[in-house]
């Protein structure tokens, strides 16, 4: 499967499709990104320099992160309980994995986080079991060390290239029925290969400029009832629109 523009206006969804559906972690599950919270609070006033370069492109995230955590000066420990104390997860998202699992559509996470901080966020909401790919790190003499996912990064531009992943976990059903949720700038390739996008703060903005169809979101809820009440009725064979500039179709 290759890359191509834009999830499909028109919705093809069957009786017989499966669903995947990809979610970001960082400000899409939780509500704020861990690793810029972590790195504001440890790293110093050396990471902005870091960040604007990563915003506008001059440094590829696969640099910038490791050279972010060179500037690091926390524990593992430390860090650990800094996350636990700052982030929090939807509340509505665990509702929305157990209603996934009872449809039985896939559910991912692809993060371009830290493994480690969003297992011990989920676990600490009682939500287990669902397939996290992310980035991981360790610490060796208060060193942080970021390892990415090991799959082949189909460009250099992120740590954890999002995409590749994605094409990784369909490989064995291209035809699926794609949905991705999101809300970043790593988010901004990987909608490429969704049917259906879900989008809030800087990618909303982004799908609204490139006039990517995308249906705007606050939260799981907004996610759970829009699936529930405008894809599963479209089943019947009958098929609708997502209009771009996030407009909502009517049901
Ligand atoms: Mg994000």
């Amino acid at each position: 499967m290759q890359l191509s523009r834009s999830p499909s206006v028109r919705l093809p969804l069957t009786r017989s499709s499966r669903m995947t559906i990809f979610s970001d972690f960082d400000g899409t599950i939780s509500n704020r990104d861990s690793l810029k919270s972590l790195l504001n609070r440890f790293a110093g006033s050396s990471w902005h320099w870091i960040e604007r370069r990563l915003l506008n492109g001059t440094m590829p995230e696969s640099d910038g992160l490791q050279k972010a955590f060179d500037l690091i000066d926390v524990s593992e420990d430390e860090a650990l309980e800094f996350v636990l104390e700052h982030i929090q997860v939807d509340p509505w998202f665990k509702d929305f994995v157990g209603w996934t699992r009872n449809k039985g559509y896939d559910l991912r996470i692809l993060s371009g986080g830290f493994n480690q901080f969003i297992y011990r966020l989920l676990k600490r909401e009682r939500i287990f079991d669902i397939p996290i790919i992310a980035n991981d790190f360790r610490t060796q003499d208060s060193q942080w060390l970021v390892k990415p996912p090991n799959i082949a990064r189909l460009c250099p531009n992120c740590n954890h290239c999002k995409s590749a992943s994605i094409l990784n976990e369909i490989s064995d059903s291209p035809e699926v029925f794609v949905v991705y949720i999101g809300d970043g700038h790593t988010d901004a390739c990987p909608i490429q290969l969704a049917d259906l996008v879900f989008a809030k703060g800087y990618l909303e903005a982004y799908c609204f400029e490139q006039n990517i169809p995308f249906v705007p979101f606050q939260n799981f809820k907004d996610i759970q009832e829009f699936l529930r009440n405008t894809i599963e009725t479209s089943r019947d064979g009958s098929s609708f629109e997502i209009p771009p500039h996030g407009k909502m179709p009517k049901i």
